[in-house]
């Protein structure tokens, strides 16, 4: 039961789950996970703070158990000029078919990439990791150049300078009436 009430939390989906009974059931799972979960991809961010966005669709497609599913999420890389923190919507979709050997496999349409299914349950998380990762930009950096995001910051440097100034002018001048 999806609603798209903003008050109401995400639902954070399962790990795992039988992949060949939700495609019996034609089922579809929309939710969220926290980006905590994703060891891999921890590594590359600053922030591990926030939720990857999930809608995976069990179903057929040309007569094979398919899986559709769509990623996003906004995450906190690194700047590769600047090295300060870039928020960076990364998004994506996948489709893959579901065989359960090579026999299958070999059955598939060239246009259908195979998923092969192990044990009763598959990991949602590492498929989902494993795209999340091909999707990242190839360069990740600030949109136009970091002069931005640094002059940002000397605003501020010089912000807390000038919040500093009148005591050090005060003083200055105090000097100033000692000399003469
Ligand atoms: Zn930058």
């Amino acid at each position: 039961m999806q609603t798209s009430d903003p008050a109401l939390k995400p639902v954070e989906l399962p790990e795992t789950a039988d992949f060949v009974r939700q495609v019996e059931m034609n089922r579809t799972l929309e939710g969220v996970y926290p980006l905590s979960k994703f060891t891999r991809l921890k590594e590359l961010l600053l922030s591990d703070e926030g939720f990857i966005s999930v809608k995976l669709e069990f179903g057929e497609c040309v007569g094979f158990a398919c899986l559709r599913a769509k990623i996003s999420a906004k995450l906190q890389l690194e700047c590769q000029r600047c090295l300060n923190p870039v928020a960076t919507a990364v998004s994506g979709g996948f489709k893959f078919a579901l065989v359960r050997n090579e026999e299958e496999y070999e059955l598939l349409p060239e246009e259908l990439e195979p998923y092969l299914l192990e044990g009763e349950e598959q990991s949602i998380i590492d498929l989902v990791e494993d795209e999340l990762l091909l999707c990242l930009p190839m360069v990740i950096s600030h949109d136009s150049d970091c002069s931005d995001f640094i002059s940002r910051q000397q605003k501020e440097i010089e912000a807390e300078k000038a919040a500093s100034h009148p005591f050090a002018a005060l003083q200055a001048l105090k000097d100033d009436f000692k000399v003469n």
